[in-house]
């Protein structure tokens, strides 16, 4: 597995903002924002595999291999084109796409005009007619169309089934409704493959005045544009200096011999495909899917790069109820959030607090409470509680039996003393079943789902305890113990000793379950997951040493932080005899304050009982201590973004 992102730095709207921001340069400028892109992706536990800066030599390389190959098999031609241009956008809108606007004319007499606003920008368009090079996407738009249908649910309707969407866009049904869907999430799927069905114009990938940019291998009056520029950083990524030199070198010698115009980007290609192309995933923004959806693959499809697996859109992310602008003052700062709270608790609320692919809305009391609820009142508390009883009761904090016995051990006492029940069973199954719905929530980009099956594994070994209730089991037996010590009364030693190892297993299953929940949050909350582990004595974790198989159902890599998915999901992790370190809060609470909306979070935290892991009467476990130590900050929060 392998993360590629990078930063698009090149276009007209990045030189205004440049020229805007007093810079020397755009570059100066690019190499300043792109900085702060990466630092801001360290602060989070980002650790992208390949970083590309449009900017690089290595990237326009490829741009202009890519770029002769498409030329030569007449892919681009020269056209006018006018129409209605958002500057915000770098973009000609249909004017279909445009909300028409009436205002008052500005020259006053009270004439109306009519103009047409960008829905994103909300700013009226220009209307621009340039000379442009075009990229004939037509052509393949029959393959492209198939692409966006694949998977089902295409078609102008929602249908909820793909085979009746199918059964409504076709005579038959296609054999690629069973292929993984290219477009996700669905309701972007049935609105792209709507505008596709309107037909696929081709689009100008070049611009006349505009200097910043990489200049067009047959035309260096024009300036290639963002899509032939910026996508193909997804493949430049992965080529190194001196790989792109040698392609540049290819390039230039076919140019001055006017020969071999695809040798270039033929050599690049055999390059990538060494290194892993295609992508088996894109994960963008809505706004940018069309692109990513449509033109991409056409463009793939006529320089010969081999597709990409899936285009998986983004929502966006309102404050409060409100879009974030700069102009309205309520731009949330990931920076400040994270030295605040934290990367674990803005990754998770990322992850868990919005449906994945739906838009989002971030209020500080909801932050509070989604994150408070998951890591602290369920994952934290599980743990805290669970470790304290066994430093408390078991010398050296040693695990007394290991999570395979620990469910015959519970059930064997609980089911004897009391209703018959099997808490014991019902914790593994529960978890179990959590962690195989976080499986599959994962593997469907449903990242908010695959959240809540970590957290509900934890929840699982909440309900075990509550239903034993070790604290109470351990201190009766505890004194019963030392009473028959005392007495030499060997049954009732006997007796307490039972006693005395059903709630250490209880204690068992219910560690066992806070590790499942650990591993199975590994993806979304890396370093939280990685104290949880630490503190059960797991020794194969990123500091602990050792490698793993790779999270992740594939298979195959190794994980960062040497988690396996198959092997650590599997239950009986625990074994006898571990001894666990000196227990330490592994989360810390978020607390906002009044302004913030603390008390108000404070109540609806109370109201919901934190997701089954706040002990609400009847109880009496022990509770995380209410100051807590500020877990310790990860070598990759402070190191230097990576070149
Ligand atoms: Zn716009």
């Amino acid at each position: 597995m392998r993360l590629v992102t990078g930063t698009d730095e090149h276009g007209e709207k990045i030189a205004a903002s440049s020229a805007a921001a007093g810079m020397p340069s755009p570059q100066d400028h690019v190499d300043a924002v792109s900085l702060k892109f990466r630092a801001l992706w360290a602060s989070l536990g980002i650790e992208p595999d390949a970083f590309v800066r449009t900017t690089q030599v290595r990237h326009s390389s490829l741009v202009k291999a890519v770029l002769d190959k498409v030329w030569a098999k007449g892919d681009i031609y020269k056209g006018s084109y006018e129409g209605y241009y958002c500057v915000g956008c770098e973009e000609y809108k249909d004017e279909t796409d445009l909300v028409p606007v009436e205002e008052e004319d500005e020259e006053g007499g009270g004439g109306r005009r009519k103009s047409f606003h960008c829905p994103l920008h909300a700013k009226a368009c220009d209307m621009r007619s340039e000379e442009n090079y075009f990229f004939r996407l037509s052509r393949y738009e029959g393959r492209v169309r198939e692409l966006l249908a694949q998977g089902g649910g295409a078609g102008a309707g929602s249908s909820p089934s793909p085979s009746e969407a199918s059964a409504s866009t076709s005579t038959s049904s296609s054999p690629s409704d069973d292929l993984v869907p290219f477009v996700s999430p669905r309701a972007r799927r049935n609105e792209i493959a709507t505008w596709a069905a309107g037909g696929l114009r081709d689009f100008s990938i070049s611009r006349a005045a505009v200097s910043w940019g990489v200049p067009l291998p047959r035309d260096p009056a024009q300036t290639v544009y963002v899509w032939f520029d910026a996508l193909l950083g997804y493949a430049s990524a992965l080529l190194t200096e001196e790989e792109a030199a040698g392609i540049e070198r290819l390039r230039v010698e076919n140019a001055a011999e006017d020969e071999s115009p695809s040798a270039a980007a033929d050599a690049a290609i055999a390059l990538l495909e060494a290194k892993g192309w295609p992508p088996s995933l894109h994960l963008v923004g809505k706004d940018i899917l069309r692109f990513h959806a449509a033109y991409w693959p056409g463009m793939c499809l006529s320089a010969g790069l081999p597709l990409p697996g899936a285009v998986f859109a983004h929502g966006f992310l309102t404050k409060d109820g409100r879009k974030m602008g700069k102009s309205l003052g309520n731009v949330l700062d990931p920076n400040e959030l994270v030295a605040r709270f934290g990367a674990d608790a803005v990754r998770f609320f990322l992850c868990a607090g919005v449906a994945f692919g739906g838009d989002g809305d971030f209020a500080a009391a909801r932050f509070a409470d989604v994150v408070n609820a998951a890591l602290a009142n369920t994952l934290g508390n599980l743990v805290n509680r669970s470790a304290s009883l066994l430093h408390k009761f078991f010398e050296g904090g040693e695990l007394p039996c290991s999570a395979d016995e620990a469910g015959a051990v519970v059930d064997a006492y609980f089911s004897s003393s009391s209703s018959g029940a099997a808490p014991g069973a019902a914790c593994r199954s529960a978890a179990l079943a959590a962690v195989e719905a976080s499986r599959l929530a994962y593997d469907a980009a449903a990242l908010h789902e695959a959240a809540a099956g970590a957290v509900a594994a934890a929840a699982a070994g909440n309900a075990l305890l509550d239903a034993t209730a070790p604290w109470a089991l351990l201190k009766k037996a505890a004194a019963e113990l030392a009473a028959a010590e005392a007495a030499g009364d060997a049954a009732a030693e006997a007796a307490a000793r039972g006693a005395l190892r059903a709630g250490g297993a209880s204690l068992v299953l219910a560690l066992e379950a806070a590790r499942l929940s650990a591993v199975a949050l590994a993806p979304v909350v890396p370093a939280l997951s990685e104290r949880v582990l630490l503190s059960l004595g797991e020794t194969r974790t990123k500091s602990g040493g050792g490698g793993g198989a790779g999270v992740g159902s594939g298979g195959g890599g190794t994980a960062p932080n040497g988690i396996s998915w198959e092997r650590d999901t599997r239950w009986g992790g625990l074994r006898g005899g571990t001894a666990l370190p000196v227990p330490s809060p592994v989360f810390s609470r978020i607390e906002l304050s009044e302004e913030e909306g603390g008390a108000a979070a404070a109540a609806a935290g109370a109201a919901a009982g934190g997701g089954g892991g706040k002990k609400k009467g009847g109880g009496g476990g022990p509770q995380q201590p209410k100051k807590q130590q500020q877990p310790k900050k990860k070598k990759e929060e402070e190191a230097a973004p990576a070149a």
